[in-house]
């Protein structure tokens, strides 16, 4: 295809006050929401892995992933014609600190293309310096990138709002980096993910002028926030309340998908949060593999343990009033932003209720059904037993005739199993009471429940198999993984190992369940 029919508008360059400065010299940006920055070329860009669902989404062929312009384009080496591109500036909370400003210090947006009616911000991460990489190489190394590709991917597929993964090319350049911030530092081959979101707007993007004081582009950045990305919103006096109870809604129902498939985020940050209300910046973020409400995967954070599995709602409402607390002067009273956090928490409860009316196969709602759940997960807590394959396993159980034969492949530990098996075999008498109770048709029921509970997700090790042979050299088992992963719920004959339960090698290897924010 003529790559100069695709159609860039750039709204967030000519809409927004940009920095006079051009060029990445570190710096102080202030009354801007962006700066004009051009990637900086790699010396070998080469495609590992590109996902045809968002090619196709952006109106980009086939052939013309396959030329070799598209990975000169997406390694940062080149432009299609209309793209311009720019690193934004925000600000955000970090670890529960304000941090001032950050911004994209190794993102780089090339443009807004419209596609079908559809706005899709095409952005680079890795692809050089910017004036926000502060003392940083605005790189990323190639585990983190097939990490932040491949998730990207399982997410939409396991229907949990995301940022899409257009690409991922190699670099053929080192990158330093000590992993475990513990002075073993060593070059790694880089790389450069291209991601795809309608906005990359964060709660950080508002957080920056509002400690600023900048309160003129405060107000032009919201009103641009809602113009652009919440259009259906009608104009009139409520239109600021309707649009910040939006986010907390969306943002709502995010952490409830989080919380259905397993999925810990690891660094829920202010800076990591979209407006949208979508999974972003895929860095140490992890499975639930043995259930753990405590777990998480990043070991930056592993003394305070804010971004643990079990309180990802809390720490998403603690977020929220930062962005509720940011845009308050553009309010003049602080009931309609209560409002919203409210909103958030009556969403969360509402879509939490319908996961495990779901997962649980359980039809409409009775008191009681959340003790049903409560008591499940501490039983999986107890018994070191897998989340995702002990869930799959209760559409398998005889509600005529329980027993826990299907949920062995779900533990971990012998000792465990035995320990815990007098409650579960109660637990399973009481569920499926309540199974028989509900009168779903059986066939209904289990397609119900293997809608909400995945057979296949993006477990750590499953990951790390796939980078450690594109490490080597070969980079088929990242497509191999992206194709497992694009129908999660379903029964895959022949497939069957990527849904097995974490293998004894990966109990303690970094990156399987140790990551940092090291990438
Ligand atoms: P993150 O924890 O990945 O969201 O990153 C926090 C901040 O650090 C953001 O402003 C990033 O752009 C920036 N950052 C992270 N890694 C790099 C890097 N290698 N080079 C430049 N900036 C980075
Ligand atoms: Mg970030």
């Amino acid at each position: 295809m003529d790559t100069s029919a695709l159609h860039f508008d750039n709204r967030f360059l000519h809409e927004l006050p940009g920095d006079a400065e051009a060029g990445s010299r570190r710096r102080e940006v202030l009354g801007a929401a962006w700066s004009q920055v051009m990637p900086t070329p790699v010396v070998a860009p080469r495609l590992l892995a590109h996902s045809p669902e968002v090619a196709t989404m952006l109106g980009i062929d086939e052939a013309t992933v396959q030329a070799p312009d598209f990975a000169r384009v997406f390694g940062g080496n080149a432009l299609y014609a209309g793209m311009q591109p720019w690193a934004a500036n925000y600000g955000g909370h970090q670890f529960g600190q304000w941090a001032g400003q950050l911004g994209d210090g190794r993102a780089i947006s090339l443009g807004e293309l419209l596609a079908d009616g559809r706005r899709w911000e095409l952005q680079l991460k890795g692809a050089g310096p910017t004036p926000y990489s502060r003392g940083a190489d605005g790189r990323a190394v190639l585990r983190s990138s097939i990490r932040e590709f491949l998730c990207s991917e399982a997410m939409h597929h396991l229907g949990v709002p995301t940022t899409r993964a257009l690409s991922l090319v190699a670099t053929g350049e080192t990158v330093v980096r000590d992993m475990f911030y513990d002075g073993h530092a060593r070059g790694e081959p880089g790389a450069v993910v291209c991601r795809v979101a309608p906005s990359f707007i964060r709660f950080g993007s508002f957080e920056l002028p509002a400690a600023r004081g900048d309160l003129a582009l405060l107000q032009r950045l919201v009103d641009f926030c809602i113009d652009r990305d919440f259009p259906h919103l009608q104009p009139g006096p409520s239109r600021r309340a309707d649009w910040f109870a939006e986010i907390c809604m969306r943002t709502a129902t995010m952490v409830a998908q989080w919380m259905r498939v397993g999925f810990v985020h690891g660094v829920m940050n202010t800076d990591n949060m979209s407006v949208l209300g979508l999974t972003i910046d895929y860095g140490p973020y992890g499975w639930v593999e043995d259930y753990d409400p405590d777990w998480t995967p990043n070991t930056t954070d592993a003394q305070g343990r804010r971004y643990r599995f079990g309180t990802q709602m809390q720490v998403a409402y603690w977020n929220l009033v930062r962005l509720a607390q940011a845009v308050s002067p553009l309010f003049d009273e602080a009931a309609p932003l209560q409002a919203g956090l409210d909103a958030f928490q009556a969403r969360f409860a509402a879509e939490d209720r319908g996961h495990l009316l779901a997962k649980l196969g359980l039809g409409a709602y009775r008191e009681g059904d959340e003790v049903l759940m409560a008591q499940f997960r501490k039983l999986l807590h107890e018994g070191e037993m897998d989340m995702t394959l002990a869930f799959r396993a209760l559409a398998d159980v005889d509600p005529h005739q329980p027993d826990a034969g299907v949920l062995e492949e779900a533990f971990y530990s012998p000792g465990r199993r035995a320990r815990v098996m007098p409650d579960l075999l109660d637990w399973l008498q009481r569920h499926a009471a309540r199974v028989r109770d509900a009168g779903l048709p059986a066939g209904e029921r289990r397609r119900i429940m293997r809608a909400a509970n995945p057979k296949y997700v993006l477990r750590n090790w499953l990951a790390q198999e796939a980078i450690d042979r594109a490490e080597q050299g070969d980079a088929a088992g990242i497509a191999e993984l992206l194709a497992v992963m694009r129908r999660p719920c379903e029964e895959q004959p022949g497939r069957e190992a990527f849904a097995r339960r974490r293998p004894e090698w990966a109990r303690e290897r970094a990156g399987c369940s140790m990551l940092s924010c090291s990438s």
